[in-house]
């Protein structure tokens, strides 16, 4: 018997280091865990340096990595990804940039660099969509709200440079910066042109919006101004379905993973309540990971919140969400016809409050796996494990090697 699906579950950030705190054992090591020590005691597993050893990767390169495009080909940045998972159909040469909506004072200098952490801002993004007029300048534009108080643009248009400052001050009482090229290149010129005439008419359109009005009447800080910063240029991506032969779809609260998924062409699933953090309604997620598997061959699930407590440096925390992300794996453990790999996509060790280039526990069970020893899945019992240590990007040659559909190198 062969499966014929894969399920992959990035728990993000989920790796750690030894924490005094927990008697020099991991997060993962001290977390009761009995769903994911079931699948490690069914599976073959290893450690995995997601991209190489000793390089530190960001969620972004990891995922892509992970999904077998190398990032030093396929990396442009996190602008053009962060527009795609926001909603914006980014075709190669467009040019991304990640926004957040903020907060001016009457004297321009910027009060708050997220707008009093503004919520569903839909109907700004919408209003600048409609009243913004980039035309003279030769350059059609896209602008999409993303999670909270982000959103995305996107520039079409011949010669756009990608070598532009941003106008993110990055801290508070001073005004937005100029837009400039970090190049003598014309092209870099026309962008830096575009963004501040963009930012400039954006700020028209937000000065009176109802929502605005609202928001002050509120005693709520109104989102007057536009931050841009992260941009690059899309790339093209082999579709996933002609890479793998395999039809997927992606799963993920973060933007920038949706992104990621769409941008290689897996098929976005959204899921209310899901939310990327540690308040997420996982239940819903695993509900749509198994409702995806009927009718795609590869799903990407990412789960978030333990990166998140990491990067708060919140052990407990940490410990407390993997315990609820096993349990809400339960219904995902034993399918059929599905291979199933867990692992995360890098370290995030609660003492560096950051990722970290430490390899992370991996596990794939199923059908046709040479099942080792190890029965827990953590950082330091998967090392003794029959995958020992790989790279991300062998993850999907050994899985299709698995699904038998790898080609043969050779006679
Ligand atoms: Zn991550
Ligand atoms: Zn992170």
């Amino acid at each position: 018997m062969t499966a014929h699906k894969i399920l992959f579950l990035v728990l993000d950030g989920i790796s750690d280091r030894p924490c005094p705190e927990l008697g020099n054992r991991t997060p993962l090591q001290a977390a009761v865990t009995p769903i994911l020590d079931g699948i490690a005691a069914e599976g073959a597993c290893g450690i995995m340096d997601t991209i190489a050893p000793g390089i530190r990767p960001g969620s972004d390169t990891a995922h892509l990595s992970l999904l077998g495009y190398e990032p030093e080909k396929y990396y442009t940045g996190r602008g053009p990804l962060e527009a795609e998972g926001c909603g914006i159909h980014m075709e190669p040469g467009m040019i991304g940039f990640r926004c957040n909506y903020a907060t001016l004072d009457d004297q321009g200098r910027v009060v708050d660099r997220r707008a009093g952490r503004i919520h569903r801002t839909e109907p700004l993004s919408q209003a600048i969509q409609e009243g913004v007029d980039l035309s003279p300048l030769g350059v059609e534009f896209f602008f999409r709200s993303g999670a909270g108080h982000r959103a995305a643009l996107a520039f079409r248009g011949e010669g756009l440079g990608v070598a532009v400052t941003s106008n993110d001050p990055k801290k508070e009482g001073v005004p937005p910066l100029p837009f400039e090229a970090r190049s003598g290149d014309e092209a870099d010129r026309m962008t830096a042109r575009a963004l501040a005439a963009f930012v400039a008419q954006a700020e028209e359109i937000l000065r009176d919006h109802p929502v605005n009005a609202s928001r002050r009447a509120e005693g709520l800080l109104p989102a007057n101004t536009v931050l841009v910063r992260g941009a690059g240029k899309m790339g093209y991506f082999e579709p996933f379905s002609t890479k793998y032969g395999l039809s997927g779809k992606v799963i993920s609260a973060a933007a920038l993973i949706s992104g990621i998924g769409t941008a290689v062409g897996l098929t976005r699933v959204d899921v209310p309540g899901i939310t990327g953090s540690v308040d997420s309604d996982l239940g819903a997620k695993v509900r749509a990971a198994r409702e995806a598997l009927s009718s795609a061959d590869f799903v990407l699930v990412n789960i978030k919140g333990a990166d998140e407590a990491g990067h708060d440096g919140n052990v407990r925390e940490k410990v407390a969400f993997i315990e609820k992300i096993d349990l809400a794996l339960a219904p995902l453990a034993r399918l059929p016809d599905t291979l199933i790999v867990v692992c995360a996509d890098h370290s995030t060790p609660c003492s560096v409050k950051d990722h970290s280039a430490d390899p992370v526990p991996v596990v794939i069970a199923g059908e046709g796996v040479r099942v080792d020893r190890v029965t827990s899945f953590n950082e330091i019992s998967c090392a003794e494990g029959g995958l020992h240590r790989i790279r991300g990007s062998s993850l999907m040659p050994i899985l299709l090697d698995l699904l038998n559909r790898s080609p043969k190198y050779g006679a």
